[in-house]
């Protein structure tokens, strides 16, 4: 993470509304028990995505994907997929740009290139932005805010972009410290992390549930920024509720 992400984060906790500045989920405090988000980045991919669906559809688990606009133009229906069933769709930019690497116009074009390339897709609006390599600048962060963007880091890093063997991605997974409100990275174009998903969620589903982040609802697409509260519960995150993701 470079200094200027650093400053930007620090600001960013310190000025944002938790709701809107994501670093990790609010916990489940009820009887539901313990909840983590899965969350997959840099798809879709034809064959890799689908079976990371295929292997979800074995349980009541659910995720949250962060999709790249130009993959998603040459995959849309994988996309209208993940979300008929039931699991969430955000932005990863156009082409994986890092913030740094772009004039902060530039990147919130791109972000907004990507944006409308998947609510076309999906006829949902899409609210959930997801930084490629957890990169901002202050003026793209802000931006992207005014945009009515939902940030969204992340608490644990399954490190599965290194490709490591299955087995190894399966211990490493079984042997995170998982507690309710992590948000988990994980990389659906990742081959390993296709094959190994199942088992992955097996050793843990016992334990506590894996739900989606919650998409922007109809007309709530342009969110008033709010200032960070500190005197305030926050809003516990809804779930998504059955059958609302297909719509
Ligand atoms: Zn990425």
């Amino acid at each position: 993470m470079s200094v200027l992400t650093k400053i930007t984060h620090q600001l960013a906790r310190r000025l944002c509304d938790d709701r809107r500045y994501v670093t990790r989920a609010p916990a489940q405090a009820d009887a539901t028990g313990p909840a983590v988000y899965l969350t997959f980045d840099d798809g879709p991919h034809p064959d890799r995505t689908n079976r990371i669906l295929d292997q979800f559809a074995e349980s009541d688990s659910k995720a949250t994907f962060f999709v790249i606009g130009r993959r998603a133009r040459r995959h849309p229906q994988t996309v209208r997929r993940i979300l008929a069933d039931g699991h969430s769709v955000g932005c990863h930019t156009w082409r994986h740009w890092s913030a740094r690497q772009l004039s902060s116009q530039a990147y919130v074009d791109d972000v907004r290139r990507s944006r409308t390339e998947i609510e076309q897709i999906t006829g949902r609006k899409i609210d959930l932005f997801r930084p490629p390599y957890g990169e901002l600048t202050p003026v793209s962060l802000w931006k992207l805010l005014a945009d009515g963007f939902r940030i969204i880091h992340w608490t644990r890093d399954t490190r599965d972009f290194q490709l490591p063997a299955i087995p190894v991605l399966q211990q490493r997974f079984a042997e995170l410290p998982m507690i309710d409100g992590d948000i988990i990275l994980m990389h659906d174009d990742a081959s390993v992390t296709s094959y190994a998903l199942h088992s992955c969620l097996q050793s843990w589903e016992p334990r506590l549930q894996f739900l989606a982040l919650p998409m922007a609802t109809p007309g709530s697409h342009r969110r008033p920024l709010t200032p960070r509260s500190t005197d305030q519960p926050l809003a516990r995150m809804e779930r998504v509720p059955a059958g609302s993701a297909a719509e």
